[in-house]
């Protein structure tokens, strides 16, 4: 007997939802795209439970007749294609016809639809994708589908699904999503029995960025707008001062399609040249019109990849349209932006010194001593020129080779600064180049880990109060984030809906804008998850808030400056390593610099 069978249809449609149904969210983003193909204008969206006893989309679209309701629930029934062309020229968000029957084969599924010249609806009733009933019914013109008990039949599913929160909060991105991409239409989000979202049509895109993104995102955002042999460009970027320290605000839409895409990223990057510190991401709400054969959609059944076909036109297009619009909005006719930070560099350091109370380390007297010894080179001596700074290591304080020892007393003096970055220090037989961002960051890092700890932190309470507008998901985590950063020093207040107000900030951050800080540790709590590791989320807080405060790089520093941030750095816990895990110092032996010239 032959031991290769074809898979019953349920079985096959199973294994189908696999690929398409991986949680609640997912349901969501199928379902509210066939609601936006059948050309709805309003779409609500019901929830209970994160999704896990209820998922309802209800819309005003083209509904369907009686045979074509039947017809939507069996595999690869769909109207979107004809022929094997149409495949290379999709216009529509669906295609596969694979998301009604994957949906339906793990869940409890009613279709409820009428097409607005029918007279009565039809109601279709499924159970695990067995069709359970087909009635003649009442119905408005449009298409309800209620999706329950999702996952009921496939149990080892179910225990991969997050808390209802966790569901919760991808549903509500996918929402935002279409919602950013699609400003005409009307969206209304129901968790509960209580309306999360209600965005009503909006006249223009930018409105609706304002209302899922928030005034913070919207504020310092530039138009851009380009038509280019076919390649349509419009949306909206943040000027080289607003940043983020990952690509979450970075939002694409090609033809209507919420994608990820390196190269369209790489590009919105490349575009503003040197103007971006490394690591940092612009913010961008970015509408690809590519003509429909020209954009490969069938690469996975996310639907959410995609590939161009002419890439390199694209990247040019894109890179010419936010640089022109950059230029545009740097001419010095316009109100110049707001200078961020302390202009006047020595004034800074001064300032930290001051409000910052550091535990300068007396000499003599049994304290570890300022400017005591320093260790040779750690281990290598190179043969020609210096290695450079050894690769990131996650500091351990054990291993930190210690940049003064205590029994020996060459001092360590700084002769002046390189770059206005690196200060150069003298220390017996060797030179040494300390990068001042680095070595003020990580002493910022423990000074504010001690004195939270005590909750001591010194704050300075704002004159004018910050207020602060968020998007839906990161008002969530940073209304859990309030105590922890209550303790911190930066005291927050809820201030009506995703809106707060910061009334105080920790001395060592006054004179630097605090939003930006806020933003990014919301941001990087987001990415990393708050539930799996509050202590973990706490202490990136921490790193960041010391980012934010030190001295920057191209920042210069009188010679006694210099020689606080050496006598701080020696009285750090790890001084070798900023908190990201950077070198703070790297040095060159004199044997080795008299080498290089021949003299020895
Ligand atoms: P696809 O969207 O890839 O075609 P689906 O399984 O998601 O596949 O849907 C199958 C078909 O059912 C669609 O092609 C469409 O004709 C019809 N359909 C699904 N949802 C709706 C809706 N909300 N309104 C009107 N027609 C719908
Ligand atoms: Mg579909």
């Amino acid at each position: 007997m032959s031991r290769i069978r074809i898979l019953p249809e349920i079985l096959s449609n199973k294994i189908a939802a696999g690929e398409v149904v991986e949680r609640p969210a997912s349901v969501v983003k199928e379902l509210v795209e066939n609601s936006l193909d059948a050309g709805s204008t309003r779409i609500v969206v019901e929830v209970e439970k994160g999704g896990r006893s209820l998922i309802r989309i209800s819309d005003n679209g083209s509904g369907m007749s009686r045979d074509d309701a039947l017809l939507s629930i069996e595999r690869y029934a769909t109207s979107k294609l004809y022929s094997d062309s149409d495949l290379f020229a999709i216009d529509t968000l669906g295609f596969r016809g694979e998301a009604l029957p994957s949906i339906a084969s793990v869940s409890k599924l009613t279709l409820v639809t009428r097409e607005e010249t029918a007279e009565s609806g039809t109601e279709i009733v499924l159970e695990g994708g067995k069709l359970l009933k087909v009635l003649e019914t009442g119905s408005p013109c449009g298409t309800q589908v209620t999706v329950r008990h999702l996952f009921f039949n496939t149990p080892a599913r179910q225990k991969f699904l997050k808390t209802i929160p966790t569901e919760m909060g991808h549903i509500s991105d996918v929402i935002s999503n279409m919602a950013l991409g699609w400003p005409k239409i009307h969206f209304k989000l129901i968790h509960n029995g209580s309306v999360l979202q209600n965005w009503s049509a909006a006249a223009d895109p930018a409105g609706r960025i304002t209302d899922i993104l928030g005034k913070d995102f919207s504020t310092g955002l530039f138009p851009i707008k380009s038509e280019n042999d076919g390649v349509s460009l419009s949306g909206w970027m943040s000027l080289p001062r607003i940043t983020r320290a990952s690509s979450q605000g970075i939002f694409v839409f090609v033809n209507g399609r919420v994608v990820r895409n390196r190269m369209v990223q790489h590009a919105l990057i490349q575009a503003y040249g040197g103007r971006l510190m490394k690591g940092q991401f612009p913010l961008a709400v970015l509408f690809i019109a590519v003509p429909c054969d020209q954009v490969d959609v069938n690469v996975h059944p996310s639907k959410q990849e995609i590939r161009f076909s002419r890439q390199q036109h694209i990247y040019d297009a894109i890179v010419a349209a936010v640089s022109a619009g950059l230029v545009h909005e740097e001419k010095p006719s316009w109100t110049p932006a707001k200078v961020h930070g302390p202009t006047t560099l020595s004034e800074n350091l001064v300032r930290a010194e001051n409000k910052y109370p550091y535990t300068v380390p007396a000499s003599g007297d049994g304290a570890p001593a300022m400017g005591s010894g320093l260790k040779p080179a750690p281990a290598s001596t190179p043969a020609s020129l210096p290695d450079p700074p050894a690769p990131f290591r996650p500091p351990k304080p054990t291993d930190q080779p210690q940049l003064w020892e205590k029994p020996q007393t060459v001092h360590l003096n700084p002769i002046g600064q390189f770059f206005n970055s690196y200060i150069i220090c003298e220390s017996g037989e060797n030179l040494i180049l300390l990068d001042q961002h680095a070595a003020h960051e990580r002493i910022l890092y423990e000074k504010l880990a001690d004195k939270s700890m005590e909750r001591r932190i010194p704050v300075q309470r704002l004159l004018i109060p910050e207020t602060l507008d968020l998007g839906y998901r990161q008002a969530l985590i940073l209304e859990k984030l309030i105590p922890d950063l209550c303790r911190y020093g930066i005291e927050i207040e809820l201030f009506g809906k995703d809106s707060f107000v910061i009334k105080s900030v920790p001395m060592v951050l006054s004179g630097r804008e605090i939003k930006p800080l806020v933003i990014e540790m919301v941001d990087h709590i987001m990415e990393t998850g708050l539930t799996a590791n509050m202590e973990k989320s706490l202490d990136a807080c921490l790193k960041l808030m010391a980012c934010h405060g030190a001295i920057r790089a191209n920042q210069s520093l009188t010679l006694a400056e210099m020689a606080t941030v050496i006598k701080d750095l020696e009285a750090c816990r790890i001084s070798a390593h900023c908190p990201h895990g950077r070198p703070t110092w790297i040095q060159w032996p004199k044997q080795e610099i008299e080498r290089l010239f021949k003299r020895t």
